[in-house]
């Protein structure tokens, strides 16, 4: 297996910059997903890692070797699309050991090899099936199977589960993790489902309009957003954000939302807006039905039950947040109630930047 390193990895289609100045490195064995929106770089940015595209500049690095300028099929890498194709006039045992045959592997080292890749993936007993028999998610494992049967340095999937109904997807996805614990495979995977990513991830990496974002595990990805991007792109319900009342004083522990004293991590620099958001998430949200002291005034708009925990929609008037409280008391429509924040989590964003200027993890650091 293999570790890849990007350095300033630049993609330009004419006048239009698809990726812009990439850096970062996968290590071994690791499942790197690329997460973010329609049209922000993360196929370009696999396809130049396959070979599939060159980059206008930059470098790529395969175990430090330098392959920004290899052919495709030299550099040992596999690559799976969400549609994937399989040959259909072969049954899954050929389309599985096709990639041996055409290296010229011998008869017994192929079936020696097809039997691992069948055990791995729970298909021995489809092997002699043709393909046009199989379900979405059986032809996913056989398309699998005939990327690691030949057991690449690395593995580049995109999208690959896209085309699956959402419960084969949902399974597919446990699968996937499962199979990359078994092979430890440096894996990079590109998706724009957030829940997928958070699944599958060792680490992400976000993108937007070409740019990274943040690299991070999925909990620090979800509990330390360093950007409101970040911090609105993952998480369901997404992160809350009230207006900062006051300019931030280098020397307060506090902010005031709504003339309400709130207290923030220490603050480390005192930020230049003026304009300037806390964010913390719905499950960071204490609601009262009695009068607490220093505590936002709302009334709830909505109540969602889940079981377990109910998601409410509170209008306060700095506007309206998502509390995912214990689902025991109940909230009836229009009722006033009384919001208290956790401190431990709570980020404080600089509107004009869109970046994080305050949290713990800063101080932290
Ligand atoms: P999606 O999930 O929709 O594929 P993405 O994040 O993978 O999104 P890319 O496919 O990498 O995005 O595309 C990034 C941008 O580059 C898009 O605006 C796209 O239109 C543009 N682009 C990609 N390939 C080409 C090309 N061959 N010629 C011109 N523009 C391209």
């Amino acid at each position: 297996m293999a570790n890849i390193e990007v350095a300033g990895l630049h993609k330009k289609f004419d006048n239009f910059t698809a990726v812009i100045n990439s850096n970062f490195k996968i290590r071994d064995g690791e499942f790197f997903v690329i997460l973010g929106p329609s049209g922000c770089g993360k196929t370009t940015t696999l396809r130049m890692i396959a070979g599939l595209e060159l980059p206008t500049s930059g470098k790529i690095l395969l175990d430090d070797e330098d392959v920004s300028f290899e052919r495709a099929s030299n550099r040992d890498i596999a690559f799976m699309f969400q549609m994937f194709a399989l040959y259909p006039h072969m049954n899954v045992k050929e389309n599985i050991c096709f990639p041996l045959k055409c290296q010229g592997y011998s008869k017994a080292a192929i079936a020696e090899k097809l039997a691992e890749v069948a055990r791995i993936l729970r298909i021995e007993h489809i092997l002699d099936n043709k393909i046009s028999s199989l379900a979405g998610g059986d032809r996913q494992r056989v398309a699998l199977g005939r990327a690691i049967i030949r057991e690449p340095k690395a593995f580049l999937m995109d999208e690959p589960l896209g085309a699956l109904d959402s419960e084969f997807r949902h399974d597919m996805t446990i699968e996937l993790r499962e199979l990359h614990i078994k092979m430890k495979a440096t894996t990079v995977y590109v998706t724009h489902d957030q829940l997928e990513a958070m699944m599958l991830a060792d680490r992400i990496m976000i993108m937007n309009h070409g740019i990274i974002e943040q690299i991070g595990t999925p909990a620090e990805i979800y509990n330390k957003p360093r950007s409101l991007f970040v911090a609105k792109f993952v998480g369901e319900p997404p992160m809350n954000f009230l207006s900062i009342e006051s300019a931030v004083d280098k020397d307060s522990d506090y902010v005031y939302v709504e003339s309400t004293k709130i207290s923030i991590p220490k603050i480390l620099d005192k930020p230049d807006s003026q304009d300037l958001l806390l964010g913390f998430r719905p499950d960071q949200v204490n609601v009262s039905q009695t009068y607490l002291d220093n505590a936002l005034n709302g009334v709830v708009q909505a109540s969602e039950y889940f079981g377990t925990n109910q998601v409410l929609t509170i209008a306060c008037a700095s506007g309206v947040l998502k509390a995912r409280i214990p689902a025991e008391t109940q909230f009836k429509e229009g009722e006033n109630v009384y919001v208290t924040l956790k401190p431990e989590k709570l980020i404080v964003f600089d509107e004009g930047s869109g970046q994080a200027v305050l949290s713990t993890y800063l101080v932290e650091k």
